[in-house]
């Protein structure tokens, strides 16, 4: 049996540290981790995939030999098609286990992006362009399903582009639905110039036994992120192998072995179900199992769910602060004894909904900070000591973590003290070397190379860190900082509402007011007045109460679960703008885009004439720019 340390303290984390990091585990690509995995665990269940979310649907399990098999084959594969180490392949896919091999196999053959499914064809082009993507993998054509569509409108603006991998979902539908697919394909226009070819009968020919290349060490860049932007638009992060395999080694040291089974219904576009599941997963012998490609977005996983964790007899389920709120709404009747923990992570939990989830469904909460920028994990409750609720816990092992109050270049101007609140700042093996873009590194890291996260926390008297809000999201009331958090915690206390995003709508005198979108829980009723009223006696600070509230059906989410704040930002921008001008008589439409270099920018389509001066008369005293749409 691997190392096992349990982890309560501050001290334990002392413990472990007092073995320097390369000690404990010299350098090691994700590779050899599952080399060594599959050695030890050859028969054990992997990976497993049910492509429909019934507890008796069909699914498919690979063991531990076969993922290796598999990986090494689909990284042969890759460099076959001409991806070296420093190429990139983009995977443009759901969650299925063919994502889970061109992960693993695009970072031990090159630089792999994965690409979120979602994104529309002009940003899916632009991710390509940027990381000069040489691969592309990708679905075929699926019925209700664009992706394939996207994919081959989107490599066929990009030069790049040399070959497109395309995965067919279709086998793994059972008996008659299978049958039918080729009479369900949808017709595509063939746009693209790239070869189109299929994933498994590629890998077919490869061998399964040995890599047919030189590995690079774990200092090499292996894979490239892009940012969820809730903020701005996505970054791109890359990442070493090294810190990939640090966030397996940590929950693997502390919590996760190899008979657990780890269910996770979140993307592995993204790094939460990437590095600190899969990974550790990779690095214990863990069972990793995705429940349909949309995970919690698929059709029936929500109602399904507690079924689905009998099912697999999952012993840790992987969740968002959003997908909390919806499970607790849902029948709990199955046997779900087998859980130890639900692991919440990527945006804050209220502190009701966290309390909430323990009472109807006793599995313990525990919380987690990671960011993309971090190759994923920061700190986490302590799974075997105190949780305190509203805290992310301690830093994980070999993770520094200091509260700092910096200037815009980086300079520490000074370190906060016990529950002084400031940015967080961290120092870790899995820390990223800076993005892609070199305009976004400026000030990014202080001087002596503290990953400034832009997160604002405070750490307490017994050392767990509190998300206080972030610094990059703080809406600027004529030079007055406010954090929207206080404005969204006061309305989440409405016995009404849902969900709250807080932003900064644009003010030609004080630069930004703040208003908030509030999304009602189901069947409950509250107009914007009562909910203003609500405000001005809950928010703190009188600055704060946000100036403009409205109800809308539902707030925009990521595909982890976050508040889409542009979009939120874009409205507020229409909203201000539209109502500004018709004031002044001018008649046209505002439509917010987010330019790479201006950030957002107001395009005006006139409906009534006016000249550029007018419009310039009323909207250039507001902070934000516009023009008129070409
Ligand atoms: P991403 O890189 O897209 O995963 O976003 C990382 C950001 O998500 C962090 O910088 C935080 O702002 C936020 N975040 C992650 N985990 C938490 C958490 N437990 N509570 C509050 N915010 C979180």
């Amino acid at each position: 049996m691997a190392e096992r340390i349990e982890w309560a303290t501050l001290e334990d984390k002392a413990d472990v540290e007092r073995v320097p990091y390369e000690e404990r585990w010299p350098p090691c690509t994700v590779y050899r981790m599952l080399q060594e995995t599959a050695a030890a665990h050859a028969d054990r269940p992997a990976l497993s995939f049910q492509i429909k979310s019934g507890p008796d649907d069909s699914a498919e399990t690979m063991d531990w030999r076969t993922v290796l098999a598999r990986t090494t084959q689909t990284a042969n594969m890759l460099r076959a098609l001409g991806i070296g180490a420093g190429d990139t392949v983009a995977a443009l896919l759901p969650n299925c286990n063919e994502m889970a091999l061109t992960l693993i196999g695009g970072m031990t053959a090159g630089i792999v992006t994965p690409i979120n499914p979602l994104l529309e064809v002009e940003q899916i082009a632009s991710l390509l362009r940027e990381t000069r993507a040489k691969v592309l993998v990708t679905l075929a054509p699926f019925p209700r399903s664009d992706v394939a569509n996207k994919a081959q409108a989107a490599a066929a603006e990009v030069d790049t582009v040399e070959t497109i991998l395309e995965v067919d979902l279709k086998h793994y539908l059972s008996g008659a639905a299978s049958w039918l697919m080729p009479f369900l394909r949808p017709k595509m226009a063939a746009q693209h110039r790239a070869p189109v070819k299929d994933f498994w009968t590629e890998l077919r020919g490869q061998p399964d036994d040995r890599l047919t290349f030189e590995e690079g060490d774990d200092t090499r860049i292996a894979a490239c992120f892009h940012t969820g932007g809730t903020t701005g638009m996505p970054k791109l992060a890359p990442h070493r192998q090294r810190g990939m395999v640090y966030n397996g080694r940590i929950p693997a040291l502390h919590m996760i072995g190899e008979t657990d089974v780890l269910i996770c219904p979140l993307p592995l576009f993204h790094v939460f179900a990437t590095y600190p599941i899969l990974m550790t997963c990779l690095a214990s012998g863990a069972h990793f199992v995705m429940p349909t490609p949309g995970g919690f977005r698929g059709e029936g996983v929500i109602t399904n769910f507690w079924k689905l964790v009998e099912r697999w007899r999952v012993t840790f389920m992987i969740m968002v602060p959003t997908a909390a709120s919806a499970l607790v709404r849902r029948d709990f009747s199955a046997d779900t004894s087998s859980l130890r923990y639900a692991v919440c992570g990527s945006a804050p939990m209220p502190v009701r909904l966290f309390e909430r989830f323990e009472e109807a469904t006793g599995v313990k909460i525990l919380e987690g900070y990671g960011m993309t920028e971090a190759t994923c994990l920061v700190s986490i409750n302590p799974p075997h000591g105190e949780r305190k609720i509203g805290s992310v816990g301690y830093p994980i092992a070999y993770t520094d973590l200091r509260i700092l109050q910096c200037d815009a270049d980086g300079n520490v101007v000074a370190e906060c003290g016990a529950d002084e609140v400031g940015e967080i700042c961290i120092r870790s093996p899995g820390v990223f070397p800076g993005y892609t873009d070199e305009r976004r590194n400026e000030g990014l890291f202080t001087g002596d190379g503290w990953l400034r996260t832009g997160d604002l926390g405070r750490i307490d008297a017994d050392g767990y860190v509190w998300i206080t809000g972030r610094a990059k999201d703080l809406i600027i009331r004529g030079g007055h900082n406010i954090d929207p958090a206080v404005i969204e915690e006061a309305l989440l206390e409405h016995p009404a509402v849902a969900m709250v995003g807080a932003v900064g709508q644009p003010d030609a005198r004080s630069g930004e007011l703040p208003c908030a979108y509030v999304e009602l829980k189901e069947g409950a009723h509250a107009d914007p007045a009562e909910l203003a009223e609500f405000a001005r006696e809950h928010v703190p600070e009188r600055a704060a109460a946000p100036r403009h509230i409205e109800v809308v059906d539902t707030l925009p989410i990521t595909a982890v679960g976050k508040i889409y704040k542009p979009d939120l930002r874009k409205r507020a921008i229409a909203r201000v703008y539209g109502k500004a001008l018709a004031e002044a008589g001018i008649q046209a439409d505002v439509i917010v885009v987010e330019d790479k270099t201006r950030g957002l920018v107001a395009e005006l389509v006139l409906r009534s004439g006016a000249q550029e001066a007018e419009i310039a008369e009323v909207l250039d005293p507001f902070a934000r720019p516009w023009r008129l749409r070409q």
